[in-house]
């Protein structure tokens, strides 16, 4: 069980609580097939995880209670697995041409919080620099494409297909569209962007 999240931030003490309860309720994390994920007992008890498949999460931040979701996912082989304990971000389809060449079509990830992110099989993964301000996490047994780094920003992107079903997710807009693939078009009909979003 790693964290990505280590900077020192002010999450770090609950996060690292997270860890340790995933350490002790062996197996929680790595199931033999994700058709077959299961939550343990005792992660429920502490974190107030439904197992019922209720993805709400009742939690206090700064003297306020707040509603959280948890979502996991990990990568074809399953040496690489991973839980989201804050609702993810739509959607976001990225078209630039490393995307285009990671994937073989275009990027669709993601953002969350760092701090709500934990993995476990952390050291399967291997962190390809794809630009000066970037990095991308992919799993060096299976390939699995996962994450996308930037190294300012406070969030990361995961994949959208590595998670596990039903996944909550929805499409919300497609970036960088102006270098997208000559071979498709896009005909969802969600926004389009030439470059970024903002
Ligand atoms: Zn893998
Ligand atoms: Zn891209």
């Amino acid at each position: 069980m790693r964290i990505i999240a280590d900077n020192g931030d002010r999450f770090n003490r609950r996060w690292e609580e997270v860890a340790e309860c995933c350490r002790q309720a062996t197996g929680w994390l790595k199931p033999k097939s994700p058709a077959t994920f299961k939550i343990s007992d005792d992660f429920v008890e502490r974190f107030g995880f439904d197992a019922s498949g209720d993805r709400r999460q009742r939690s206090v931040v700064n003297g306020r209670a707040i509603m959280t979701e948890r979502h996991t996912g990990g990568c074809l082989c399953g040496a690489v697995r991973f839980l989201t304990t804050a609702r993810p971000g739509p959607v976001v389809g990225c078209h630039c041409s490393q995307c285009r060449r990671q994937t073989g079509l275009y990027y669709a990830a993601v953002n969350v919080p760092r701090p709500a992110l934990s993995i476990e099989g952390a050291e399967a993964i291997r962190w390809y620099r794809s630009s000066e301000e970037a990095q991308r996490g992919f799993c060096g047994n299976c390939g699995s494409a996962l994450f996308w780094q930037g190294d300012r920003s406070a969030e990361i992107s995961i994949m959208a297909g590595a998670f596990d079903e039903p996944s909550g997710l929805a499409f919300g807009h497609h970036i960088y569209c102006a270098d997208k693939g000559d071979f498709y078009e896009i005909t969802d009909g969600l926004p389009q962007y030439a470059v970024n979003s903002t």
